[in-house]
């Protein structure tokens, strides 16, 4: 794949959107057997295609070396889950989903939203590439193919006689190289009557609220409606519904259905379309203006880190989000300003954090060491977060949040 080409119309990329400097992989978390081996570091330059608005990093790594050993679990989040389970409830009502229905998920995880499904009674199969998260889903019985989506897996599904009533790609769309092909095997497997629900985060709010830290190398492309509902439209699907939804950061959830199904597209779509032009994005300005505010966010993190060591106060991270990892490497902030980080899943805990090589431990370890701030890393979870570490208070310590703006929440 050309990487100064864009990878949906091909046109020459154009401005710098964020350039990050250069940082390993964010799953690339590091043995400390290893901590004096050189890392694989590979540049963090996002662009913005001037034809077709999609914000996107060149691929620079074989998705296979990227997504084969996965360490994020989508069951080991309470939020998440939450949001799994309302996804299911809500969309087995709307599209009367019964015993004889089918919904397949691409990129299915460990079976964290297949599961309401499958306990309702409704025929699920998940697609998932990371043969160990897989193997979780297929251990609780979630029926799971592994294999990355695209058009070779569609027609080898519809082969096998799939028909799915719902399509569901949550968090996916943003994390395939070949943008193209996968959404061409999505228009290949979802059946004239059927309806795909798509979730991916918004440009937007990244732009908003300078969530730069959600670069990452594994997220190649940054996506607006104004450049999805094209995407879509090549392949002959349209979008008939958009909502905005707070995961992530701000997510839309899209309803996609082949072009030319009866069902009427809803105000939503003309609405945000309207919405996301008189914010500018489809103007270069938004886009150059963008590189300039992060750099002030960078300023605040390092000069209250630098602060708190100066006045002799402990700074402790929660998280070990990919997102942690952009911003981390970044701000240039390692053990020296952040002693260690603490992570509820258990396959990060022991492990260094790529590139800054801050220790990842269990989130007693937290609570033991009293610190007068956390630091978290998962901003998109500080409410979760603050609740579940009702300890740091009682003990006289505040919370430090970096995005939007370094926030200190006492
Ligand atoms: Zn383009």
């Amino acid at each position: 794949m050309n990487t100064t080409l864009c990878r949906f119309c091909g046109h020459e990329l154009g401005e710098t959107f964020a350039d990050l400097g250069v940082s390993p992989l964010s799953n690339a978390f590091v043995h400390p057997k290893m901590v004096d081996h050189q890392e694989q570091v590979y540049p963090l330059h996002a662009k913005v295609c001037p034809a077709c608005w999609l914000v996107q990093l060149p691929e620079i790594q074989s998705p296979d070396l990227i997504f084969s050993e996965y360490l994020y679990f989508s069951s080991f989040s309470e939020t998440w889950l939450h949001h799994a389970r309302m996804f299911s409830d809500t969309a087995m009502r709307r599209f009367r989903l019964g015993a004889s229905s089918t919904v397949v998920e691409i990129a299915s995880n460990d079976g964290y939203l297949l599961q309401f499904f499958h306990a309702a009674g409704v025929a699920v199969l998940g697609v998932e590439p990371a043969e160990n998260v897989a193997q979780v889903a297929i251990a609780k019985g979630i029926p799971t193919e592994i294999a990355f989506f695209g058009c070779a897996t569609a027609e080898r599904l519809r082969a096998a006689g799939c028909r799915p009533d719902l399509i569901v790609a949550n968090n996916v769309l943003a994390h395939v190289p070949d943008i193209n092909d996968f959404v061409a095997g999505i228009a290949l497997l979802l059946p004239s009557e059927g309806v795909a629900i798509i979730e991916f985060p918004h440009l937007l709010r990244l732009i908003e609220n300078n969530q730069f830290d959600t670069i990452y190398h594994e997220h190649f492309s940054y996506l607006s409606l104004l450049t999805t509902e094209q995407i879509f439209l090549r392949h002959g699907l349209s979008v008939v519904e958009v909502e905005e939804l707070e995961t992530h950061g701000g997510s839309l959830r899209v309803h996609v259905r082949p072009c030319g199904h009866d069902t009427p597209q809803d105000s939503s779509v003309p609405v945000m379309l309207s919405h996301e032009r008189a914010f500018g994005l489809e103007s270069v300005e938004v886009y150059r203006d963008f590189a300039r505010r992060i750099e002030a966010v960078k300023s605040d993190v390092v000069e209250f880190l630098v602060e708190a060591k100066r006045n002799g106060k402990t700074v402790l991270g929660y998280g070990a989000p990919a997102k942690g990892n952009t911003l981390l490497n970044y701000c240039g902030i390692g053990p020296d300003m952040l002693a260690f980080t603490v992570d509820r899943n258990p396959h990060k805990q022991g492990l260094l954090l790529p590139g800054s090589h801050i220790p990842v431990r269990a989130p007693e370890d937290l609570i033991a060491a009293r610190p007068d701030y956390v630091f978290i890393l998962p901003w998109n979870l500080r409410s979760e977060i603050i609740d579940q570490l009702s300890q740091i208070r009682a003990h006289g310590g505040a919370f430090a949040v970096p995005i939007p703006h370094l926030e200190i929440i006492p």
